[in-house]
């Protein structure tokens, strides 16, 4: 007898890059010297998970009532306005901004999916995408769709954006289009200016044919090379044609993704109509989560309201964000000399290398200790979880089994 509801009876049960990653664990516990690149979170050279320790005291500092009582369904109102400044205090857009908490940019995005589409409805991302988008969208009774990510220069295919943005909104009068940038998961492109703008354009032209949420997932947003700010700047021109969000999330910006913290924004000019995306995604959050983690918002809240407190912290993350920037140089420069083919990597932490038969390609590495994430035609490198020492290894075994596919 089958107790689980028919659409839940096939669910794999464990995430691939989580199993990667134990199966990389075990082999250097056994050891073997292993390169392990799956590994979504910064670690030092040594191979620890960098913390930020300001960040650590203040969470330390917390009082235990702090920690133990609940917080306000939508987030404590310090940290949410804390999340608004730190995102967009720089734009006159930022007073038409309101939020609520969410465990990690995962929840963020959950309460996207949910609040701007309908059951069966279809979001619209990268043809490339972070592998649990489609887990968020199927678990929600929501689809996914995407448009070719690069064109024939590998820059962002913006031709077929336009194309699959018309066909998603003559199929269901409405889309929630979903951006990964600076540092896209899993392939490491930031879009640059120019490319920002067209997808402006884009969005801007067809918000006639119907309402149009343009979700911008900004987990990695501290490590780009360039601020968020013209991002900010570039969206919030779509005010109020098109609805702008940002998936905030404290796992990569404060490096604390055990905390469960992150926060989605939505600008709106119209007080009604925020007002009800307000109540809209308080609702969610009781209906989902409850409430986020009260000792992670309070600690993160003095993090970014208090101006010593956050300039400790801001040097602290420039000192990772430098770490991850010499393993990319190194990367840019090996890899660039070993002709493997990647789109432009200017920070982030990932990139990808295409190639055909990436499973048997990943299957080979692993003989040589070298750990990466297979996707369709492409190999998802974790360079944050890589010491630079070892990226001339991780470079010279790739290009070995590269090119023999
Ligand atoms: N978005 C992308 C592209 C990510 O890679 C991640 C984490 O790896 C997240 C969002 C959200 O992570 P978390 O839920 O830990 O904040």
């Amino acid at each position: 007898m089958g107790f689980l509801i028919p659409s839940r009876q096939a669910r794999p049960s464990d995430d691939p890059i989580f199993a990667l990653n134990a199966e990389a664990k075990a082999r250097a516990q056994a050891g073997d010297r292993v390169v392990n690149a799956t590994v979504g979170a910064l670690l030092d050279d040594e191979g620890r998970i960098a913390v930020l320790d300001g960040v650590v005291e203040t969470l330390r500092e917390n009082s235990p009532q702090v920690g133990a009582g609940y917080a306000p369904i939508s987030g404590s109102p310090d940290f949410l306005r804390g999340v608004i400044d730190d995102l967009c205090g720089r734009s006159s857009a930022a007073k038409w901004a309101t939020a609520a908490a969410t465990p990690g940019g995962t929840g963020a995005l959950h309460l996207a999916i949910v609040n701007f589409l309908a059951a069966g409805e279809a979001l619209l991302t990268t043809s490339y995408f972070w592998g649990p988008y489609k887990t968020l969208a199927d678990e929600s009774e929501r689809k996914l769709r995407t448009f070719s990510m690069f064109d024939r220069d590998r820059r962002l295919d913006v031709d077929d954006f336009a194309r699959q943005l018309d066909s998603v909104l003559s199929d269901q009068g409405r889309a929630l289009v979903l951006l990964n940038s600076p540092c896209h998961n899993p392939t490491g492109y930031s879009f640059d200016r120019a490319e920002w703008h067209a997808i402006r354009e884009v969005i801007d032209a067809a918000s006639s044919r119907g309402p149009i949420t343009v979700c911008l997932d900004v987990a990695y947003a501290r490590f780009g090379a360039q601020p968020l700010d013209g991002v900010v700047e570039e969206m919030a021109q779509l005010l109020p044609k098109a609805l702008v969000l940002f998936a905030w999330s404290a796992s990569k910006t404060f490096l604390q993704y055990g905390l469960r913290v992150g926060a989605l924004v939505a600008m709106h000019p119209d007080d009604d109509e925020r007002r009800r995306i307000a109540s809209a995604l308080s609702y969610s959050c009781r209906g989902t989560w409850s409430n986020v983690n009260a000792g992670g918002m309070a600690a993160l809240a003095r993090v970014l309201g208090e101006a010593d407190r956050k300039a400790r912290v801001d040097k602290e993350r420039a000192a990772c964000v430098d770490l991850l920037a010499r393993r990319v140089a190194r990367w840019n420069e090996l890899a660039t000399q070993a002709k493997l083919v990647y789109p432009r990597y200017d920070g982030g932490f990932f990139t990808t290398v295409f190639t055909a038969d990436a499973m048997g390609v990943a299957e080979a590495l692993k003989a040589d200790g070298i750990f990466v994430v297979p996707q369709s035609d492409a190999l998802r490198i974790a360079l944050c979880s890589v010491a630079e020492r070892d990226v001339p290894r991780l470079v010279e075994s790739l290009a070995r089994h590269v090119k023999r596919s």
